[in-house]
């Protein structure tokens, strides 16, 4: 059976810099769901995991850089529901403490150049195609089970918000969360705050993974340089959130989530007594692979 129980509250925080705009601060904790299978990973990997399982595969093949949480998330899940795992990992041979605990869980890791990276379903295909086991699971599990596992971020809700802020890397999420929303026939505002630049184009990845056509603004001013780039008033942020209010951001992806809405809110963006979900995705290896900058 793939089920991991978990507690992932629905959090009302006090934090000067935003709710002294006037607006009610809430963040779901889906960092808390499992150390390591953290935040949307387990949501993009449990339908993922149940294909497998259905489909008699035991062997999940996936993708990732050097400091994937997916690539980490995928490892843990394996060693937790019997799964022998396997993941590409772009660029040079590295180490790190990510990778160092994706080994501890078993996994295998294969080092592809970035050239040959490019190419994931002829990599699947060259070094398991005689493997009958093997789950080819995109990067950061993109694709339709996953878009369906993030759906549950909002059934799961306690009460309806006036806006929903995400993270978004490849948009799986933010596709799950739209069409969670358009299930509930709620009236919520869903907001993206792409981690990369040229977010805008994220658009694109999420259209064909959504039930019907939404409108939604994509404030893709806040990646502070790009894709785990960063800047010093992000870490500074992060630092004075953490130390007020014990909840850890990391810099890559809900970091900068949460800097947006602490920027919207000062140019009074937000209505007064509006409320504003942001969604917590986990990643705190973002903030160990990154502990020099802080
Ligand atoms: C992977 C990840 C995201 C991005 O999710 P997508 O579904 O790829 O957009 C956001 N936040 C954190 C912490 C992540 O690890």
């Amino acid at each position: 059976m793939i089920d991991l129980k978990f507690y992932s509250p629905e959090e009302e925080i006090t934090y000067a810099p935003i709710t002294n705009h006037h607006i009610r601060l809430f963040i779901k904790r889906d960092d808390l769901i499992h150390p390591f299978i953290s935040g949307n990973k387990w949501r993009k990997l449990k339908y993922n995991l149940i294909t497998a399982q259905e489909t008699h595969k035991n062997h999940l093949v996936t993708f990732g850089g050097a400091y994937s949480n997916h690539v980490l998330a995928t490892a843990a899940a394996g060693a937790k529901f019997g799964f022998k795992t396997t993941a590409f990992i772009r660029g040079e041979e590295a180490k790190n403490s990510l990778l160092d605990f994706c080994k501890l869980f078993g996994m295998q890791l294969i080092f592809v150049s970035r050239k040959d990276y490019l190419n994931k379903a002829d990599l699947h295909h060259q070094h398991f195609n005689n493997d009958d086991s093997a789950y080819f699971l995109d990067e950061g599990g993109f694709g339709t089970d996953a878009e369906k596992g993030c759906r549950e971020i909002i059934t799961e809700l306690q009460q309806e918000y006036d806006h929903i802020f995400c993270s978004a890397g490849t948009g799986a999420t933010a596709a799950g969360i739209l069409n969670g929303i358009y299930l509930k026939k709620q009236t919520t505002q869903f907001h993206l705050v792409p981690a990369l630049k040229g977010g805008a184009l994220l658009q694109e990845a999420i259209k064909p993974l959504l039930i019907a056509d939404s409108m939604y603004p994509i404030h893709d001013e806040y990646h502070f340089g790009g894709y785990a780039k960063t800047q010093p008033p992000l870490i500074d942020f992060i630092k004075d959130f953490t130390s007020k209010t014990g909840i850890l951001l990391d810099p890559v992806y809900t970091g900068k989530t949460l800097f947006a809405i602490k920027d919207l809110a000062s140019k009074n963006y937000f209505k007064k007594d509006t409320s504003v979900l942001m969604i917590h995705t986990g990643g705190l290896f973002g903030i160990l692979g990154m502990l020099d900058k802080f």
